[in-house]
């Protein structure tokens, strides 16, 4: 073998163990350019309550209800730690909070989640009747951590359910990525 044919399977051989040994790395999507500041303020909210919720032993995702501005509610995802597998961070919100406060106030309010809401998630925005759902992570980028998730597109499913809802997103996406990335590893 001649030496500069040694050195190139030396420096494929290198870079073969750069790419399998390297942390997952994503291409992280531009804000969507309909989020406003106080967007990105409340999902950075989300994206603390995701931590904590994976500080007490939860699957790190969180939502809040804001009517004008106001934090009305928040949630933290509680399937692990209850067993219940309907807490996820929206539908938990949703049930908790829609016996206390009035369907109007929901019509007016938005809901910021944390990573895109599944299709469980959905249904349930669907039926609390709000107008506006800002999220933080793609659903799609999940698929890489739980390999038998499908991050199907929240806009698909509500064009087919509701096409009035406006859904924002993603938002601050490599903040929420860097959250994903630390808490998956070893937890398949
Ligand atoms: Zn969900």
């Amino acid at each position: 073998m001649k030496g500069s044919q040694g050195k190139l399977l030396i420096l494929l051989g290198f870079l073969f163990l750069v790419k399998t040994t390297s942390p997952q790395s994503f291409s992280v999507l531009p804000d969507d350019p309909m989020a406003t500041e106080e967007d990105k303020q409340f999902i950075l909210r989300t994206y603390q309550l995701a931590r904590t919720a994976s500080e007490n032993g939860n699957r790190p995702f969180a939502a809040i209800l804001v009517h004008k501005g106001e934090v009305l509610a928040e949630f933290q995802s509680s399937s692990t730690s209850t067993g219940d597998i309907t807490k996820h961070d929206v539908t938990g919100l949703i049930s908790q909070f829609s016996p206390e406060l009035d369907r109007s106030i929901w019509q007016e309010s938005v809901i910021y989640t944390s990573t895109e809401p599944c299709v469980m998630c959905c249904g349930a925005i669907y039926w609390s009747g709000v107008s506006r759902v800002v999220y933080g992570v793609t659903a799609r980028k999940l698929e890489s951590f739980l390999p038998n998730y499908h991050g199907i597109s929240s806009r698909e499913i509500f064009e087919k359910i509701n096409n009035e809802i406006v859904v924002v997103g993603p938002v601050l996406e490599a903040k929420g990525l860097e959250i994903h990335q630390q808490y998956w590893p070893n937890r398949k």
